[in-house]
């Protein structure tokens, strides 16, 4: 990992945010792309001037959809935003960063006991936000794990679990970023770059890859 952390220096997009806003930023990243999700973000600051718990708490969910349109999925991203928004407010005082001052199982906990917080979403703000050494696992870094052989199962936990058992605590953000940016420059999910790759000699993906085309290959040389 640390050749990745090297081919891709760290770019955190998380600077300069607040933990609100990273919060809400991964909410409207589900299933779209950088740009889309950056304007998702951008409409809903030209809407209402800031985001923050206390005014999208109080805004309607037909304004947010209107804000977030670029993002996709409006319609199901804006009640979650003010649910979100409207819990934040009511039990930490409208203030994230009273979560991220917890431990990070506490902090992990209170946040997935938002409404519509899930462990993924929940993983990137105590990592983005709070500094936490935890190991998202977005689609990218799943599918690296796997073919890295670092796991077999799908399961959430047990990827972030065997990745942080490989991962010393203070490199987790940066190696989660660099699996992200390799996933999408070289080790995508059809037909990765493997020869252009600088870690397949330790990749167990591009070996079974490269062991059963040489099997084919003796196989049509016998023929
Ligand atoms: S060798 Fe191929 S499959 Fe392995 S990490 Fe590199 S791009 Fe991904």
């Amino acid at each position: 990992m640390a050749v990745l952390e090297r081919t891709y220096p760290m770019k955190d997009w998380s600077k300069g945010m607040t933990a609100f806003e990273v919060l809400v930023s991964t909410v409207l990243s589900q299933s779209t792309t950088i740009a889309n999700e950056r304007r998702g973000l951008e409409g809903l600051r030209t809407a209402f001037g800031q985001i923050t718990p206390e005014i999208l708490a109080g805004a309607g969910d037909d304004e947010i959809a209107a804000a977030i349109w670029h993002a996709g999925l409006a319609r199901q991203k804006a009640p979650r935003i003010r649910r979100i928004a409207k819990s934040i407010w009511e039990a930490w005082n409208g203030r994230v960063e009273r979560i991220l001052e917890l431990p990070t199982e506490a902090a992990r906990a209170a946040l997935m006991a938002l409404p519509g917080v899930g462990p993924k979403t929940a993983d990137v703000v105590l990592a983005m936000a709070g500094g936490h050494p935890t190991f998202p696992v977005d689609t990218h870094v799943a599918r690296i794990a796997r073919r890295w052989n670092f796991v077999r199962s799908s399961d959430y936990e047990s990827i972030r679990a065997a990745l942080e058992r490989r991962t010393p605590p203070k490199k987790r953000k940066s190696w989660h970023l660099a699996m992200i940016a390799h996933g999408r420059a070289l080790c995508r999910a059809r037909n990765p770059r493997c020869d252009e790759c600088p870690v397949r000699s330790d990749c167990d993906w591009y070996r079974r890859v490269r062991n059963r085309r040489r099997s084919r290959a003796r196989r049509a040389t016998k023929g």
